[in-house]
């Protein structure tokens, strides 16, 4: 159902003032041809009520001619800002940037980063930014997680399915994403609510089970027949089951890229707003998916590139998958069992 400008322009306010954002700043949206007209015109009254000074930078789209899909998670490519000297320093010169046209990782984006510029980015629709504004307690809670992976040396996930999957950490720092950009330099997704982080460059091994509602993105399909990936090494090195092993197996074929198949980010849903149930209302191309990325008590793990946290690996490939009723270890102590989040 729609929400109201009204809503939009208070769920902006709460996610600004998190944001520390202060009259004076400089605030850049960045949009595209994809960039909900709503979610624009609420945050650009909602920078001006802050008393901050509000620029668009409208860059056109890249890669549609290579992404198999319109997904803009699913084909991670060179960026609008590729070789873009003049939106770069546009970027550099603003104290946060509102990304409503999904920036995705670059070398750029980084180097932004680094000149302490915050980035946002929004692109899940209005009713669903409404329903996942984020709020002081998110931050506290995905903290806490973040720290915990922090400290720990192995991520063990396992589950009555059939998963037992073991990751060696400490390689990369954690990641904490809890929807707003309180600190110089952060990159954040609004909506979100998980912390992650990536197991040591060709260590990962065990398997993986994708179990019947167990949910892939991009494809952003429930599995209805168990999908098991055997991971050596770092890598998948073999996808069995049905017809949905089979699609996913083909469409990361079409990449030629063997770093397609890498275990990228691990961790798990902390967000309980979001719900695994929510991509089943939605028209494939009406949503990112975040819900599914988020909802609490999931094992997330990813295919693909770890350039995010500081690794060596870019692919274009990209792939999410969200897990229920998993247990996951740090060092051998539940910090998910079957699903709960164990941690009140
Ligand atoms: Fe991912």
């Amino acid at each position: 159902m729609p929400v109201s400008d009204y809503q939009m322009v208070e769920a902006w306010k709460q996610v600004l003032t998190l944001s520390r954002l202060e009259a004076g700043q400089t605030v850049t949206i960045l949009t595209g041809p994809a960039t909900h007209p709503q979610t624009l015109s609420t945050a650009l009254i909602a920078v001006q009520s802050i008393g901050a000074t509000v620029n668009r930078l409208d860059l056109p789209p890249v890669n549609g001619e290579k992404a198999l899909s319109r997904d803009a998670l699913a084909y991670l490519g060179t960026t609008a800002l590729t070789g873009n000297r003049a939106a770069i320093a546009a970027l550099k010169a603003s104290d946060l940037v509102l990304d409503l046209m999904t920036l995705l990782f670059s070398p750029e984006q980084l180097d932004i980063l680094r000149a302490g510029t915050k980035i946002l980015l929004a692109v899940e629709p209005p009713e669903i930014l409404a329903r996942l504004v984020p709020t002081a307690g998110d931050r506290e809670r995905v903290l806490a997680a973040q720290q915990r992976i922090a400290g720990a040396r192995q991520m063990h996930i396992v589950s009555a399915a059939g998963t037992d999957l073991r990751c060696p950490l400490g390689e990369f720092q954690p990641i904490a994403e809890y929807g707003f950009v309180d600190e110089p330099g952060r990159w954040d997704h609004w909506p979100s609510g998980f912390a992650l982080t990536f197991p040591n460059d060709g260590t990962a091994h065990g398997r993986i089970v994708i179990d019947r509602g167990d949910i892939i993105l991009p494809q952003k399909c429930y599995v209805r027949e168990p999908v098991q990936l055997t991971v050596e090494g770092g890598y998948v090195t073999q996808i069995d089951g049905g017809i949905e092993a089979e699609l996913l197996s083909e469409y990361m074929a079409t990449f030629d890229d063997k770093e397609a198949y890498a275990i990228s980010h691990i961790g798990w849903g902390l967000q309980p707003r979001a719900h695994w149930s929510t991509l089943g209302l939605y028209d494939r191309e009406a949503t990112l998916g975040m819900d599914a990325r988020a909802f609490e008590g999931n094992f997330l793990f990813s295919l693909g590139p770890n350039n995010e946290a500081g690794g060596n690996r870019t692919t274009a490939c990209h792939i999410d998958v969200p897990l229920r009723h998993c247990d996951v270890f740090l060092d051998g102590e539940a910090v998910v069992r079957n699903g709960v989040v164990l941690d009140h």
